[in-house]
């Protein structure tokens, strides 16, 4: 996608602090990070959302997991993390570009949503 800002980000047309990069996905620094550890992953193909996924894409989405725990070791969360996919509107998803967020600590990340 020409105008998406993480495609963008994957193809290094937009500065971005990488971690992690392989034939599927592309890891990269939150620019405003909410923990001291905060890294996306993303596809570097275009997929707006887990609502835009199809069978073809699974092998894609279990790099997406699979590589996360190293990537929140190797960024200063040694002892868990927790893994966020926002999705669509009611998951508050502002970058229309499918993201794993990894909020880790050092310390605890914190209680998961506010209780309603
Ligand atoms: P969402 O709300 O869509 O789940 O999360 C989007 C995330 O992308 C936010 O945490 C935001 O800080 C991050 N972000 C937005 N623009 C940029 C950018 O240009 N570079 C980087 N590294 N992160 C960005
Ligand atoms: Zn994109």
């Amino acid at each position: 996608m020409i105008d998406c800002l993480f495609c963008k980000i994957v193809r290094g047309e937009i500065p971005s602090g990488k971690v992690y990069e392989d034939e599927l996905v592309y890891a990269f620094r939150d620019i405003h990070p909410l923990r001291p550890t905060h890294i996306l992953v993303i596809p570097k193909k275009h997929v707006a959302s887990l609502a835009h996924v199809g069978p073809e894409d699974e092998p894609m989405l279990g790099r997406l997991l699979a590589v996360a725990h190293d990537i929140a070791v190797e960024n200063g969360s040694t002892d868990g993390f927790r893994g966020i996919i926002n999705t669509g509107r009611i998951g508050g998803q502002e970058v229309p570009h499918l993201h794993l967020h990894i909020l880790g600590g050092p310390g605890p990340v914190g209680p998961m949503v506010e209780r309603e």
